[in-house]
Protein backbone atom coordinates (compact mmCIF):
# COMPACT_ATOMS: atom_id res chain seq x y z
CA UNK A 1 0.00 0.00 0.00
CA UNK A 2 1.04 3.14 -0.65
CA UNK A 3 0.11 6.36 1.72
CA UNK A 4 -0.27 9.94 1.02
CA UNK A 5 2.38 10.07 3.88
CA UNK A 6 4.47 9.14 6.25
CA UNK A 7 5.49 10.82 9.36
CA UNK A 8 8.98 9.52 11.12
CA UNK A 9 8.70 10.39 14.88
CA UNK A 10 5.52 10.11 16.56
CA UNK A 11 5.75 12.48 19.80
CA UNK A 12 4.92 16.21 19.78
CA UNK A 13 5.95 17.64 16.41
CA UNK A 14 4.98 13.89 14.62
CA UNK A 15 1.69 13.02 15.92
CA UNK A 16 0.54 16.90 15.41
CA UNK A 17 1.40 16.87 12.12
CA UNK A 18 -0.14 13.33 11.42
CA UNK A 19 -3.34 14.57 13.06
CA UNK A 20 -3.87 17.45 10.42
CA UNK A 21 -3.45 14.76 7.92
CA UNK A 22 -5.97 12.35 9.31
CA UNK A 23 -8.44 15.34 9.64
CA UNK A 24 -8.14 16.25 5.93
CA UNK A 25 -8.65 12.30 5.68
CA UNK A 26 -5.41 11.23 4.23
CA UNK A 27 -3.88 8.00 4.52
CA UNK A 28 -0.76 8.59 6.63
CA UNK A 29 1.58 6.39 9.00
CA UNK A 30 3.40 7.04 11.92
CA UNK A 31 6.42 5.51 12.65
CA UNK A 32 7.59 5.83 15.82
CA UNK A 33 11.15 4.41 17.98
CA UNK A 34 9.51 5.72 21.42
CA UNK A 35 12.57 7.68 22.39
CA UNK A 36 10.79 11.19 23.17
CA UNK A 37 13.29 13.81 24.09
CA UNK A 38 11.96 14.40 27.55
CA UNK A 39 11.60 10.84 28.29
CA UNK A 40 13.86 11.36 31.34
CA UNK A 41 11.86 13.79 32.76
CA UNK A 42 9.02 12.74 35.27
CA UNK A 43 6.76 15.44 34.53
CA UNK A 44 6.23 18.19 31.09
CA UNK A 45 5.32 21.73 32.08
CA UNK A 46 4.46 24.38 30.16
CA UNK A 47 2.09 22.74 28.20
CA UNK A 48 -1.08 24.05 27.22
CA UNK A 49 -4.03 22.20 29.40
CA UNK A 50 -1.57 19.39 30.43
CA UNK A 51 1.14 21.20 33.02
CA UNK A 52 2.37 18.35 35.16
CA UNK A 53 1.78 15.03 33.24
CA UNK A 54 4.08 13.15 32.34
CA UNK A 55 5.60 12.90 28.79
CA UNK A 56 4.75 9.13 27.93
CA UNK A 57 0.96 10.05 29.45
CA UNK A 58 0.60 13.03 26.58
CA UNK A 59 1.74 10.87 24.00
CA UNK A 60 -0.22 8.11 24.43
CA UNK A 61 -3.40 10.61 24.76
CA UNK A 62 -2.48 12.24 21.48
CA UNK A 63 -1.87 8.75 19.46
CA UNK A 64 -5.10 7.37 20.79
CA UNK A 65 -6.92 10.24 19.83
CA UNK A 66 -5.15 9.93 16.43
CA UNK A 67 -5.30 6.47 15.76
CA UNK A 68 -9.01 6.90 16.47
CA UNK A 69 -9.07 8.26 13.05
CA UNK A 70 -9.48 5.75 10.13
CA UNK A 71 -6.93 6.79 7.86
CA UNK A 72 -4.22 6.36 10.62
CA UNK A 73 -1.77 3.47 10.92
CA UNK A 74 1.17 3.28 13.67
CA UNK A 75 3.64 1.35 13.63
CA UNK A 76 6.19 1.19 16.55
CA UNK A 77 9.63 0.27 15.18
CA UNK A 78 12.97 2.55 13.97
CA UNK A 79 13.22 3.68 10.11
CA UNK A 80 16.68 2.75 9.31
CA UNK A 81 16.77 4.02 5.55
CA UNK A 82 14.56 6.49 3.62
CA UNK A 83 15.06 7.08 -0.14
CA UNK A 84 12.83 8.57 -2.87
CA UNK A 85 11.61 5.81 -5.25
CA UNK A 86 11.08 5.67 -8.68
CA UNK A 87 7.35 7.13 -8.57
CA UNK A 88 8.32 10.39 -7.24
CA UNK A 89 7.53 9.36 -3.57
CA UNK A 90 9.63 7.28 -0.99
CA UNK A 91 10.29 4.26 0.73
CA UNK A 92 11.39 3.25 4.25
CA UNK A 93 13.00 0.63 5.65
CA UNK A 94 12.25 -0.87 8.70
CA UNK A 95 14.20 -2.49 11.63
CA UNK A 96 11.81 -5.25 11.35
CA UNK A 97 12.27 -5.46 7.44
CA UNK A 98 9.09 -3.99 6.92
CA UNK A 99 9.07 -1.66 3.36
CA UNK A 100 6.93 1.77 3.68
CA UNK A 101 5.71 3.83 0.73
CA UNK A 102 4.04 7.19 0.75
CA UNK A 103 3.68 10.56 -1.43
CA UNK A 104 5.19 12.72 1.02
CA UNK A 105 7.89 12.28 4.03
CA UNK A 106 7.62 13.93 6.99
CA UNK A 107 10.60 14.06 9.40
CA UNK A 108 10.16 14.48 12.85
CA UNK A 109 12.45 12.98 14.55
CA UNK A 110 13.75 15.03 16.90
CA UNK A 111 17.31 15.61 18.40
CA UNK A 112 19.54 13.94 21.12
CA UNK A 113 21.71 15.75 23.67
CA UNK A 114 24.74 15.10 23.80
CA UNK A 115 25.67 15.57 27.75
CA UNK A 116 28.87 16.91 28.91
CA UNK A 117 31.18 13.65 30.43
CA UNK A 118 30.95 14.39 34.21
CA UNK A 119 30.61 11.70 36.90
CA UNK A 120 27.16 11.85 37.82
CA UNK A 121 25.54 13.89 35.39
CA UNK A 122 24.19 12.01 33.21
CA UNK A 123 22.07 9.63 36.00
CA UNK A 124 20.51 12.91 37.16
CA UNK A 125 19.11 14.44 33.92
CA UNK A 126 15.91 15.99 33.50
CA UNK A 127 15.52 15.46 37.21
CA UNK A 128 18.16 17.69 38.86
CA UNK A 129 20.35 18.09 35.79
CA UNK A 130 18.30 20.51 33.63
CA UNK A 131 18.81 22.61 30.69
CA UNK A 132 15.57 24.70 30.48
CA UNK A 133 14.31 26.92 33.46
CA UNK A 134 11.08 27.44 31.73
CA UNK A 135 10.53 23.40 31.70
CA UNK A 136 12.03 22.72 34.93
CA UNK A 137 12.78 25.75 36.90
CA UNK A 138 9.92 26.87 38.90
CA UNK A 139 10.18 23.32 40.90
CA UNK A 140 13.58 24.61 42.03
CA UNK A 141 12.26 27.92 42.86
CA UNK A 142 14.67 29.75 45.70
CA UNK A 143 16.92 26.83 46.00
CA UNK A 144 20.77 26.91 45.19
CA UNK A 145 21.00 26.61 41.41
CA UNK A 146 24.32 26.36 39.37
CA UNK A 147 25.21 26.66 35.38
CA UNK A 148 27.92 24.73 33.90
CA UNK A 149 30.03 26.95 31.82
CA UNK A 150 30.29 25.46 28.16
CA UNK A 151 30.54 28.44 25.82
CA UNK A 152 30.68 32.33 26.18
CA UNK A 153 26.66 32.22 25.78
CA UNK A 154 26.93 30.69 29.69
CA UNK A 155 27.41 33.77 31.24
CA UNK A 156 23.70 35.14 29.46
CA UNK A 157 22.30 31.67 30.66
CA UNK A 158 23.68 32.21 34.19
CA UNK A 159 22.04 35.50 34.28
CA UNK A 160 18.62 34.09 33.64
CA UNK A 161 19.25 31.26 35.47
CA UNK A 162 19.40 33.64 38.65
CA UNK A 163 15.51 34.65 38.09
CA UNK A 164 14.79 31.51 39.60
CA UNK A 165 17.04 31.53 42.69
CA UNK A 166 20.79 31.76 44.34
CA UNK A 167 22.94 30.63 41.56
CA UNK A 168 26.70 29.80 40.98
CA UNK A 169 28.93 30.07 37.77
CA UNK A 170 30.70 26.93 37.49
CA UNK A 171 33.85 27.74 35.13
CA UNK A 172 34.59 24.02 35.17
CA UNK A 173 38.35 25.05 34.34
CA UNK A 174 37.64 27.34 31.41
CA UNK A 175 39.49 30.83 31.36
CA UNK A 176 37.52 32.28 28.49
CA UNK A 177 35.40 34.41 30.87
CA UNK A 178 36.59 38.19 30.46
CA UNK A 179 37.11 40.61 33.79
CA UNK A 180 34.21 43.02 33.03
CA UNK A 181 31.76 39.99 32.28
CA UNK A 182 32.69 38.19 35.65
CA UNK A 183 32.34 41.88 37.56
CA UNK A 184 29.19 42.24 35.90
CA UNK A 185 27.58 38.98 36.82
CA UNK A 186 29.33 39.41 40.42
CA UNK A 187 26.70 42.74 40.96
CA UNK A 188 24.14 40.62 40.15
CA UNK A 189 24.79 38.11 42.89
CA UNK A 190 25.85 35.54 40.97
CA UNK A 191 28.88 33.42 42.25
CA UNK A 192 31.67 32.52 40.07
CA UNK A 193 33.25 28.80 40.62
CA UNK A 194 36.41 28.42 39.24
CA UNK A 195 38.10 24.71 39.82
CA UNK A 196 37.21 22.12 37.14
CA UNK A 197 34.31 19.36 38.92
CA UNK A 198 35.09 16.36 39.89
CA UNK A 199 31.78 14.95 39.74
CA UNK A 200 27.82 15.70 41.24
CA UNK A 201 27.06 13.85 44.44
CA UNK A 202 23.41 13.10 46.31
CA UNK A 203 20.76 10.04 46.21
CA UNK A 204 19.88 9.87 42.78
CA UNK A 205 17.71 11.26 41.26
CA UNK A 206 18.61 14.09 43.31
CA UNK A 207 21.81 16.61 43.68
CA UNK A 208 23.12 17.25 47.15
CA UNK A 209 26.27 19.38 45.49
CA UNK A 210 29.35 19.43 43.26
CA UNK A 211 32.49 18.29 44.03
CA UNK A 212 35.38 19.93 42.64
CA UNK A 213 39.15 18.63 42.07
CA UNK A 214 40.45 20.55 44.91
CA UNK A 215 37.75 18.76 47.49
CA UNK A 216 35.16 21.20 48.29
CA UNK A 217 31.63 20.31 48.06
CA UNK A 218 29.75 22.97 46.58
CA UNK A 219 25.71 22.34 48.11
CA UNK A 220 23.63 22.62 45.18
CA UNK A 221 19.67 21.43 44.04
CA UNK A 222 19.88 21.71 40.33
CA UNK A 223 22.70 22.15 37.91
CA UNK A 224 21.55 23.81 34.42
CA UNK A 225 23.32 22.70 31.25
CA UNK A 226 23.68 23.45 27.99
CA UNK A 227 24.32 20.08 26.05
CA UNK A 228 24.88 19.84 22.17
CA UNK A 229 22.87 18.24 20.03
CA UNK A 230 22.91 15.51 17.18
CA UNK A 231 20.43 14.95 14.50
CA UNK A 232 17.96 12.16 16.41
CA UNK A 233 18.03 10.01 12.85
CA UNK A 234 20.47 9.65 9.96
CA UNK A 235 17.25 9.96 7.28
CA UNK A 236 17.47 13.79 6.70
CA UNK A 237 21.00 13.03 5.69
CA UNK A 238 20.02 10.17 4.00
CA UNK A 239 17.63 11.95 1.36
CA UNK A 240 20.54 14.85 0.93
CA UNK A 241 18.24 17.23 2.94
CA UNK A 242 20.38 20.75 3.66
CA UNK A 243 21.04 21.54 7.20
CA UNK A 244 21.68 24.91 8.77
CA UNK A 245 24.40 25.41 11.86
CA UNK A 246 21.79 26.00 15.04
CA UNK A 247 22.97 27.52 18.40
CA UNK A 248 23.27 23.48 20.05
CA UNK A 249 24.22 21.70 16.27
CA UNK A 250 22.62 21.02 13.37
CA UNK A 251 19.34 21.82 12.26
CA UNK A 252 17.20 20.53 9.03
CA UNK A 253 16.77 23.54 6.85
CA UNK A 254 13.51 24.03 6.23
CA UNK A 255 11.12 27.19 4.46
CA UNK A 256 8.12 28.79 6.17
CA UNK A 257 5.71 26.02 5.00
CA UNK A 258 8.27 23.40 6.88
CA UNK A 259 9.16 21.95 3.31
CA UNK A 260 13.27 21.08 3.88
CA UNK A 261 15.43 21.47 0.41
CA UNK A 262 14.29 17.68 -0.96
CA UNK A 263 10.90 18.31 -2.50
CA UNK A 264 8.23 16.58 -0.60
CA UNK A 265 10.09 16.11 2.31
CA UNK A 266 8.99 18.02 5.36
CA UNK A 267 10.36 18.28 8.95
CA UNK A 268 8.87 19.61 12.04
CA UNK A 269 9.78 19.90 15.35
CA UNK A 270 13.04 19.80 17.41
CA UNK A 271 15.04 18.63 14.34
CA UNK A 272 14.33 21.45 12.51
CA UNK A 273 13.97 24.87 14.82
CA UNK A 274 16.36 27.09 17.00
CA UNK A 275 13.38 27.35 19.53
CA UNK A 276 12.67 24.21 21.28
CA UNK A 277 10.05 22.61 23.54
CA UNK A 278 7.22 20.84 23.47
CA UNK A 279 4.60 22.90 22.42
CA UNK A 280 6.71 24.91 19.83
CA UNK A 281 7.34 21.31 18.18
CA UNK A 282 3.58 20.55 18.23
CA UNK A 283 3.08 23.81 16.53
CA UNK A 284 5.76 23.10 13.93
CA UNK A 285 4.15 19.95 13.32
CA UNK A 286 0.66 21.52 12.44
CA UNK A 287 2.48 23.95 10.24
CA UNK A 288 3.87 20.73 8.59
CA UNK A 289 0.84 18.76 8.33
CA UNK A 290 -1.13 21.49 7.07
CA UNK A 291 1.45 22.49 4.01
CA UNK A 292 1.63 18.59 3.43
CA UNK A 293 -1.67 18.51 2.79
CA UNK A 294 -2.07 21.52 0.91
CA UNK A 295 0.93 20.00 -1.15
CA UNK A 296 -0.66 17.12 -1.81
CA UNK A 297 -4.08 18.91 -3.40
CA UNK A 298 -2.17 21.29 -5.42
CA UNK A 299 0.28 18.70 -6.50
CA UNK A 300 3.27 20.84 -5.49
C1 LIG B 1 15.10 16.47 30.04
C2 LIG B 1 14.16 17.27 29.18
C3 LIG B 1 13.00 17.79 29.72
C4 LIG B 1 12.15 18.55 28.93
N1 LIG B 1 11.04 19.07 29.52
C5 LIG B 1 10.20 19.82 28.78
C6 LIG B 1 9.05 20.40 29.39
O1 LIG B 1 8.81 20.26 30.60
N2 LIG B 1 8.24 21.15 28.60
C7 LIG B 1 8.47 21.36 27.28
O2 LIG B 1 7.69 22.03 26.62
N3 LIG B 1 9.56 20.80 26.67
C8 LIG B 1 10.41 20.04 27.40
N4 LIG B 1 11.51 19.49 26.81
C9 LIG B 1 11.72 19.66 25.36
C10 LIG B 1 10.87 18.63 24.59
O3 LIG B 1 11.20 17.33 25.05
C11 LIG B 1 11.14 18.70 23.09
O4 LIG B 1 11.08 20.03 22.63
C12 LIG B 1 10.10 17.85 22.34
O5 LIG B 1 10.14 16.52 22.81
C13 LIG B 1 10.38 17.88 20.84
O6 LIG B 1 9.40 17.13 20.19
P1 LIG B 1 9.71 16.41 18.80
O7 LIG B 1 8.45 15.73 18.42
O8 LIG B 1 10.33 17.36 17.88
O9 LIG B 1 10.86 15.34 19.13
P2 LIG B 1 10.88 14.17 20.20
O10 LIG B 1 9.90 14.40 21.28
O11 LIG B 1 12.30 14.01 20.60
O12 LIG B 1 10.38 12.91 19.39
C14 LIG B 1 11.11 12.36 18.31
C15 LIG B 1 10.56 10.96 18.10
O13 LIG B 1 11.10 10.43 16.89
C16 LIG B 1 11.46 9.09 17.13
N5 LIG B 1 12.47 8.70 16.13
C17 LIG B 1 13.69 9.25 15.90
N6 LIG B 1 14.30 8.63 14.87
C18 LIG B 1 13.44 7.68 14.43
C19 LIG B 1 13.50 6.72 13.39
N7 LIG B 1 14.57 6.62 12.58
N8 LIG B 1 12.44 5.89 13.22
C20 LIG B 1 11.35 5.99 14.02
N9 LIG B 1 11.23 6.90 15.02
C21 LIG B 1 12.27 7.73 15.21
C22 LIG B 1 11.98 9.08 18.55
O14 LIG B 1 12.00 7.77 19.09
C23 LIG B 1 10.96 10.00 19.22
O15 LIG B 1 9.84 9.28 19.69
C24 LIG B 1 12.42 18.76 27.57
C25 LIG B 1 13.59 18.23 27.01
C26 LIG B 1 14.46 17.51 27.80
C27 LIG B 1 15.72 16.96 27.21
Amino acid sequence: MQFDALVVGGSFAGLSAAMQLARARRSVCVVDAGAPRNRFAAAAHGFFGQDGVAPRTMIDQARAKLLAYPSVQFVAGTAQTAAADANGGFALALDSGQQLRARKLLLATGVQDVLPDIPGLRERWGASVLHCPYCHGYEFGGQALGVLYAVPGSAHHVQLIADWGPTTLFLNGHTDLDAATAAQLQAKGIAIEPAPLQGLEGPLPQLAGVRLTDGRLVPLDALFVAPTQRMGSSLAEQLGCAFDAGPMGPLIRTDASKLSSVPGVYAAGDAAQTAQNATLASADGVMAGVALHQSLVFGT
